[in-house]
């Protein structure tokens, strides 16, 4: 792969997709890893029969869809439903960002993993780690005004999530999140000038 990558990570709304948009709209070519999964388990999407032939036609909605709620029920009722799911959706997500990676054009591209330090085979793809932090009680706050769930349903996601303190130790770059929207999308600008000033070199 020629093009250099940046893996942009965070924790749960920590504000990921604002800075990917962000990127896409100064031009950047964003691959998010987690539209791709939710692509992959739409009606007709690539992982659909898998999931099926694994998992048996109770977890299809009738559209053709995985059925999330279902599926929450069996990984809650048994772990190892979670590793099979991931076992199926893994390497089919990885070969899409792949393929997405290998037609982007440009000095860089940006890769959205929220779990890129717990995963080295998404690691392996980034040249370097752009993380979007910001204080855990914003998180709270702008998670349960995003998605309706209560504040220990989000506590519990972030707690089952690497702590803000071990990610902000592994990032490379880093951008704080803390502020107004204008406040991130100024920080992306500078990241964004950085990259193309220091990536990509003899390219
Ligand atoms: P993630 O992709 O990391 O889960 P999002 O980018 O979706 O996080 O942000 C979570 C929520 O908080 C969204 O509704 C988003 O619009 C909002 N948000 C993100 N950053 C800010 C900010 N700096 N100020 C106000 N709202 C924000």
């Amino acid at each position: 792969m020629s093009i250099e990558v940046i893996g942009l990570t965070g924790g749960i709304g920590s504000g990921k997709s604002a800075a990917a948009n962000h990127f896409a709209a100064l031009g950047v070519p964003v691959i998010d890893t987690d539209l791709i999964a939710h692509q992959m388990t739409a009606p007709g999407g690539a992982a659909m029969p898998a999931i099926a032939a694994d998992f048996g036609g109770a977890v299809v909605a009738a559209s053709g869809a995985l059925d999330r709620g279902r599926m929450r029920e069996l990984v809650f009722a048994d772990a190892s439903c979670r590793r099979r799911l991931e076992a199926v959706l893994h390497p089919l997500i990885r070969a899409e960002s792949m393929r997405q990676l290998e037609l982007a054009t440009g000095p860089y591209a940006v890769l959205v993993v929220p779990l890129l330090f717990e995963s080295p085979d998404y690691l392996a793809l980034v040249q370097r780690s752009l993380l979007v932090d910001c204080p855990e009680d914003l998180q709270l706050e702008r998670v349960q005004a995003r998605s309706g769930l209560t504040a220990d349903g989000v506590r519990a996601i972030m707690a089952a999530q690497m702590t803000r303190a071990q990610r902000l130790a592994l990032a490379d770059d880093v951008i704080d999140n803390g502020g107004s929207l204008a406040a991130l999308q100024l920080q992306v600008e500078a990241k964004h000038q950085y990259y193309l000033a220091n990536l990509a070199h003899g390219q």
